[in-house]
């Protein structure tokens, strides 16, 4: 197993790990009715908080197991958009990529 393997592993079950708390933290029930206003309006910004931070954390989980994907087709280190070899040091600053530079800009 490669380092960026690993890398990407490790990263992938911290993300799983997060996920299951915000989880935990939209469906908890509490007793909501029993509060005041003022708390539940505490209460709904978090939710919108954890709720972004939801789906930001789900679409970084498919760009790991994306990633992931490619390598085990032995094809990690290749650039989707054009085919070409992606720059190692790109690789090791964002071990989650899938493509070139160049490709990331257009
Ligand atoms: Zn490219």
């Amino acid at each position: 197993m490669n380092n960026r393997q690993s890398e990407l592993e490790t990263l992938r079950a911290d993300l799983k790990a997060r996920l299951s708390r915000y989880e935990a933290h939209q469906h908890r029930e509490d007793g909501a009715l029993e509060k005041d206003f003022e708390e539940q309006a505490v209460q709904t910004q978090n939710d919108e908080v954890v709720d972004s931070l939801e789906t930001e954390t789900r679409a970084e989980l498919i760009q790991i197991e994306h990633a992931l994907e490619r390598i085990r087709h032995g094809v990690g280190e290749e650039c989707e958009g054009c085919g070409e070899e992606i720059d190692p040091r790109r690789l090791q600053v964002l071990p989650y990529t899938t493509v070139c530079v160049a490709c990331a800009e257009d």
